[in-house]
């Protein structure tokens, strides 16, 4: 969902769901059967993540922390991402957080507009990368066999100047083909 804090995003919920034993479809559904969220500090990743395993510890339940999760995402996403953006009359929701039910129902609840999410939501970013690509006229081959090929993820520091952005460069049979977490084009790394 953003780029700015891994709190909003949809892989913070499934690594949540991880740590709480519960598969991340059903987040949703568990969400929706709380009747008292708890507040989650959703500010950091470390603090959303510290605060909910005290919250379980403290004895709330499974429902209540999960629920709570879902408006920490909403909460996170409206005051990073959609910060002093002028929200219009109806809302598309789209990508895999779409389809959590919960975080449905505090977006709705947040912004007081409807929200419109695709029966395809989860699929619409693959669908908006192929038309670009499509657009962009640039034709490469590309192998489907995705399970055949090496693909991992390393973390490099960049010492081009004082902001030291940490770098994540991820490489598909030793060859960097994307990175992101650079501020700036003359990243060193
Ligand atoms: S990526 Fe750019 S802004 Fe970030 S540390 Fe390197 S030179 Fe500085």
């Amino acid at each position: 969902m953003n780029t700015l804090c891994a709190a909003g995003t949809g892989a913070f919920l499934s690594s949540q769901a991880q740590r709480l034993g519960v598969d991340v479809e059903n987040l949703g559904k568990i969400a929706m059967e709380s009747k008292n969220p708890i507040k989650i500090a959703a500010k950091c990743t470390v603090f959303a993540e510290s605060d909910l395993v005290h919250k379980a510890q403290i004895g709330h339940s499974k429902q209540d922390i999960i629920a709570g999760l879902c408006k920490a995402v909403v909460s996170n996403y409206l005051n990073n991402v959609g910060k002093g953006k002028n929200i219009q009359e109806q809302i598309v929701f789209q990508g895999g957080v779409s389809k959590n039910d919960g975080v449905i129902k505090y977006f709705k609840e947040a912004t007081g507009k409807d929200i419109y999410v695709d029966k395809n939501s989860h699929l619409l970013g693959a669908l908006g990368v192929a038309i670009l690509a499509k657009k962009s006229g640039t034709e490469r081959l590309f192998n489907f066999n995705i399970s055949e090929q090496d693909f991992i993820t390393l973390g490099e520091e960049c010492n081009g100047c004082s902001n030291n952005c940490e770098v994540i460069k991820v490489y598909k049979n030793g060859e960097v083909i994307d990175k992101w977490g650079n501020r700036c084009e003359n990243t060193k790394v």
